[in-house]
């Protein structure tokens, strides 16, 4: 069975609708979706109406900090940009939608996998993780043998074997072999937002009978999710990193 995680969608329905067709042609079968479903981008509805649509159909799919900015929950620290378009996506959700986010978990458990939007030490804490010592927090909290990770929107994969962890920067279209020797953690980058320098979209599939994972990059029509950003007035910023991946 061929599972495709989808990480911080950010409200971008392009790069959303071209990784689904992608990894339903690639044989998937499942979908998780790994939270942040909306902020940045300009179709937090259309996004959620389509995640929606997967998860009746047993998609699981967990609250990022930007869907708890949604709701209202904005943080001190948050930056003007991200308050910005926070409080403009507050704007747009509709009841169906405000309870459809509200009610999504934090984290899903399922077999020796675990699912979650930023680290599994303290998932409502947000933390980013830029490096082993946070993996290494995230794993030692879990007894899960693969964690599935979002919210820092680089593709990253860190394994740990006798208490080292290290980390490798994985190949698009790739498989890597995840043994059962070994604990992981997969982080996908982003579906609607990737920071690596390629405006491409990521998301992963996951087979699990061969435990082979895939990191895909897809290119989609990002001037389109560019286009729309500016003519909903949100920040210059974020129509940029769409058509650069930065
Ligand atoms: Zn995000």
């Amino acid at each position: 069975m061929k599972v495709a995680i989808l990480s911080d969608v950010h409200a971008n329905l392009e790069a959303l609708v071209a990784c689904l067709a992608h990894a339903r042609r690639e044989g998937a079968e499942e979908f998780a979706f790994l939270g942040d479903l909306v902020g940045y981008g300009a179709d937090p509805c259309a996004c959620i109406d389509v995640v929606r649509a997967h998860a009746a159909c047993g998609a699981i799919v967990l609250r990022g900090n930007h869907d708890d900015a949604a709701l209202g929950g904005l943080w001190a620290d948050m930056n003007p940009v991200s308050r910005e378009s926070a409080i403009w996506t507050r704007g747009r959700l509709g009841d169906a939608e405000r309870e459809f986010l509200a009610a999504l978990p934090y984290v899903v458990a399922r077999d020796d996998l675990l699912f979650v939007h930023a680290s599994a030490a303290e998932p409502k804490d947000w933390e980013y993780i830029a490096g082993t010592v946070a993996a290494g927090r995230c794993l030692a909290a879990t007894g899960a043998r693969i964690v599935f990770g979002g919210h820092v929107h680089q593709p990253m994969l860190y394994f740990s074997a006798r208490d080292t962890v290290s980390a490798f920067t994985p190949r698009p279209g790739v498989a890597v072999p995840l043994s059962k020797g070994r604990r992981w953690l997969v982080l996908g980058g982003s579906v609607g937002q990737p920071r690596d320098g390629n405006p491409a979209a990521c998301y992963q599939l996951f087979d699990g009978v061969s435990r082979r994972l895939t990191f895909q990059r897809v290119a989609y029509d990002w001037i389109t999710a560019a286009t729309k950003v500016r003519s909903a007035g949100l920040p210059e910023s974020l129509a940029r990193r769409l058509e650069h991946g930065t």
